[in-house]
């Protein structure tokens, strides 16, 4: 049965606000998002023909400070999907304490099946059809699946042209040419590691010497399996949409990567050691740590039995259901959450916004400095509350994050 991933959001807050007995009222204002809109993209295709796709753009809470989320083109992309991102990304930039909100946006489209001048139109139509509601002080979008620099310097140029005057504010992740900032699209693999390193210190484990299995090798699989490769770790197994490629004595992570900047992709690699298997064999191998780096509802009730790790790192949004949630930590195995693992990629867009507004520019050691500094503090304050209380790390980071949203409300108050 598909997992709606807004109804596990929803479960999620009951589940926090339980435990810190949140009152009634607040607990269902967080459950519904502020606004969303869906839009209709015609595009003139490559052969003449129309074609007409849907959007969203979801805003789940601006309590804080403008939307902040990335825009996702996928071919299963719906609008409970997109709102469920959203309010993850609430909950992240809480935790991290920014001032920013909650957004998420997407386009229900393969683009594997569309040309670079579709892509382009595709993207600049879109962008047209959500200005209203997008901008530096209102919303500003990020790269997330299948959406890179490239998108988001197109989306950059119909809002500046709409304007008059450049606005590279009304996104992150552009190319660094156009107000873009270095170590940001490292960033979220960074701070993965980041995390990584520090859980590992507290279970006394060294990371050297563990076993990785990671599942999707774009950006933030792709990052951190560099990343965890050149500190000398093994990793066994990663995988693609089109295939999972396995290796008890380690893969040679620099030759994958080579081979998938160049558009290829991992069911055509050739390798007489590599074994091919599928996504679900991928998740249950037997390893230290396990990083989820693709989708949403990957671990689920029907698999989170056979999950072999010690440490499940998520890197994707969404990729441990309720119930998964419940049968790890019954299995004793550390789920570091995706609002805290995954949240480096939205607080150096968040220098990226900074950097914009103030037209100065950091160096990369000082971006991945003050990365550390703020990704390790939210690390310590959850897991701290997550011993002292005896629950997950979830649970812990959302009552943090929570808590600060419910105070905001109860400060600012509801209009009129
Ligand atoms: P990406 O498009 O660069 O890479 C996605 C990877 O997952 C690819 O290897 C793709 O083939 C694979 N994949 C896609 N669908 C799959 C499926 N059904 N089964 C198995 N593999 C599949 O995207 P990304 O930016 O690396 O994002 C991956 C995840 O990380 C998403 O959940 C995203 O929301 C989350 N995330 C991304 C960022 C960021 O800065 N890019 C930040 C925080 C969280």
């Amino acid at each position: 049965m598909e997992i709606n991933p807004f109804e596990v959001a929803k479960k999620q807050i009951d589940i926090v606000a339980k435990e810190m007995g949140l009152d009634k009222n607040t607990t269902e204002y967080l459950k519904r998002i502020e606004r969303a809109l869906i839009v209709s993209i015609p595009i003139i295709m490559d052969d003449g023909s129309l074609k007409i796709f849907e959007g969203y753009r979801v805003h789940h809470s601006t309590v804080r400070g403008p939307g902040k989320g990335g825009i996702r083109f996928a071919p299963n992309v719906n609008l409970d999907e997109v709102k469920a991102l959203a309010t993850w990304m609430t909950w992240k930039t809480s935790l991290l304490n920014l001032p920013l909100g909650g957004a998420k946006g997407g386009v229900r489209v393969d683009p594997r099946k569309l040309s670079k001048k579709e892509l382009e139109r595709l993207t600049r139509r879109y962008t047209a059809e959500i200005i209203n509601i997008i901008g530096p002080d209102i919303d500003i979008p990020a790269p997330d699946v299948n959406t890179n620099a490239q998108v988001m310097a197109w989306i950059m140029d119909v809002y500046s042209m709409q304007k008059g005057r450049s606005v590279p504010g009304v996104v992150t992740g552009k190319p660094i040419e156009i107000g873009g900032s270095v170590g940001r699209e490292p960033a979220t693999g960074m701070g993965l590691y980041f995390v990584l390193q520090a859980i590992c210190d507290k279970l006394d484990l060294n990371l050297k010497s563990l076993s990785v299995v990671i599942q999707g090798f774009g950006n933030v699989g792709g990052t951190i399996a560099d990343l965890l490769y050149n500190h000398g770790c093994k990793i066994i197994a990663i995988s693609d949409l089109t295939s999972g490629l396995y290796y008890e004595k380690g893969l040679d992570i620099t030759k994958l990567l080579e081979w998938v900047k160049n558009g290829n992709y991992l069911k055509d690699y050739k390798n007489e050691n590599y074994k091919k298997i599928v996504n679900e064999e991928l998740l249950t191998l037997k390893c230290d740590i396990l990083i989820p780096a693709a989708i949403e509802n990957q671990i689920t009730k029907e698999n989170a039995d056979k999950i072999d790790t010690k440490i499940v790192l998520e890197g994707a949004n969404g990729p441990t259901t309720p119930e998964a949630d419940d049968i790890l930590f019954n299995k004793r195995i550390h789920v570091v959450p995706d609002i805290l693992a995954n949240s480096g990629g939205v607080t150096v867009s968040y220098f990226e916004y900074i950097q914009d507004i103030h037209s100065y520019f950091w160096n990369l050691d000082r971006i991945n400095k003050e990365l550390k500094r703020i990704i390790l503090e939210a690390f310590e304050e959850t897991y701290k509350i997550s011993i002292e209380r005896k629950i997950p790390l979830r649970t812990a980071a959302y009552i943090i994050a929570v808590s600060r949203i419910a105070k905001a409300i109860e400060l600012r108050g509801i209009f009129p």
